[in-house]
């Protein structure tokens, strides 16, 4: 017979399950983590005390209660102390962020990326950089909990490695073991697909919030997707699923950069759109896309005629993934937050059209609130992760 938990491992997951309320909910009073953890009083007081004295969470009275009698303490995240690094690699663009518990950007680099082949020293150098910059302004008893990076191609569960990113031009690329190697911290740098992240980042505390149930689209040069059901990412068996940007749309259609034909990438990605609009070759990226919407939105036929065709198969692609997975929302993000709502009367008209009417009765169709930060963002609670599975034994290996 398997013996149950113990005491240690209950209080473990139990010290975990408070961090995270608060990590994810913001300052939650002690008489509100009671209730959310069924727990009694002196054990969320007991609970909230250990992680008071490593450091992770302070307790406060709250500001004004507006109600008669003792008020219940509140429980902050230490945002400002505890933080981890995110980094996010897109085709035109790296950044990297100080994220600090709570979720709450603390600092910021970006810079731009010019296209071509992908080169892993000049990359990891450069976020190694902002790392190092940002890293000079803290205050000295700041504590780096975990690193983490969202990267545009398919990454290998196992090992972070970047099996392929058809955009960027990498394969077989041991991106997180270079960055862990070139910022020299003692961190390894966990490494997860973009638009998994950002689906992450949507459902924990983006537009998705609350929603068990969600798929969110990417779009970059390419299209991803991350796909939450139940309330869980699906990574599939080695960690490439969800990557809904080489499902096939168009059969033996625009020739796509993972060798096929007629994927949604290719029939919906940035050059689809360009070339439909008569202006590849003029601007790239979002500047690009953005260019196409304002031309359409100020009556320019081919413009309007180029979004309408793309989000067309834009549309086929979520009437299917809707019938497979009968989301309760689907988020448009990064670029294709422009193009979905440049082209929405498309994309609803086709999900009527091919969806079965049972799985789209609920549905909404939204778009990314947190914009450019998604990724970075799900790359942030990616690294929190560990913190929330073992909050006292992280803290003891890396404080100061
Ligand atoms: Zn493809």
């Amino acid at each position: 017979m398997r013996a149950g938990p113990s005491q240690e491992e209950i209080r473990k997951h139990n010290l975990g399950t408070l961090l995270r309320h608060v990590h994810l909910g913001g300052p939650t009073s002690r008489a509100e983590l009671t209730t959310l953890m069924g727990l009694n009083r002196s054990t969320i007081m007991a609970l909230t005390a250990d992680l008071t004295a490593v450091g992770l969470v302070r307790e406060e009275l709250p500001r004004d209660t507006g109600r008669a009698g003792r008020p219940s303490l509140v429980v902050r995240p230490e945002s400002a102390r505890v933080y981890v690094l995110a980094f996010d690699v897109g085709v035109d663009r790296v950044a990297a962020a100080r994220i600090g518990l709570g979720g709450v950007i603390l600092d910021r680099r970006e810079a731009v990326r010019q296209r071509g082949p992908f080169d892993m020293a000049e990359v990891v150098g450069m976020l190694a950089g902002f790392a190092r910059q940002m890293h000079r302004k803290t205050r000295a008893d700041t504590v780096c909990v975990g690193a983490a990076a969202a990267f545009c191609g398919a990454v290998r569960k196992s090992d972070g490695v970047v099996r392929i990113g058809p955009n960027i031009g990498l394969e077989e690329g041991p991106f997180g073991d270079e960055l862990s190697r070139k910022l020299a911290l003692g961190l390894p740098v966990a490494v997860g697909n973009d638009a998994n992240l950002g689906a992450l980042a949507e459902h924990t505390r983006g537009i998705g919030m609350g929603c068990r149930d969600l798929i969110y689209l990417h779009g970059d040069v390419g299209i991803g997707g991350g796909i939450v059901v139940n309330g869980q990412l699906l990574g599939g068996f080695a960690g490439y699923g969800g990557e809904v940007g080489h499902m096939v749309v168009n059969l033996g259609g625009r020739p796509c950069g993972c060798g096929s034909r007629g994927c949604l990438e290719a029939e919906v990605g940035e050059r689809a759109l360009m070339e439909h609009a008569g202006r590849y070759g003029e601007a790239i990226g979002r500047d690009g896309v953005r260019a196409v919407v304002d031309a359409a939105d100020r009556g320019d036929v081919v413009a309007q005629e180029a979004l309408q065709r793309v989000g067309d198969w834009l549309g086929l692609g979520v009437a299917n993934l809707v019938n497979v997975f009968n989301p309760e929302m689907v988020v448009f993000g990064g670029m294709l937050r422009e193009l979905y709502l440049g082209s929405a009367a498309q994309v609803r008209s086709r999900i009527n059209t091919v969806t079965l009417a049972a799985s789209r009765e609920r549905l909404r169709l939204r778009t990314s609130v947190l914009g450019d930060d998604a990724t970075l963002m799900g790359a942030a609670e990616l690294a929190f992760a560990q913190v929330l599975a073992d909050p006292l034994e992280v803290l003891a290996r890396f404080a100061p």
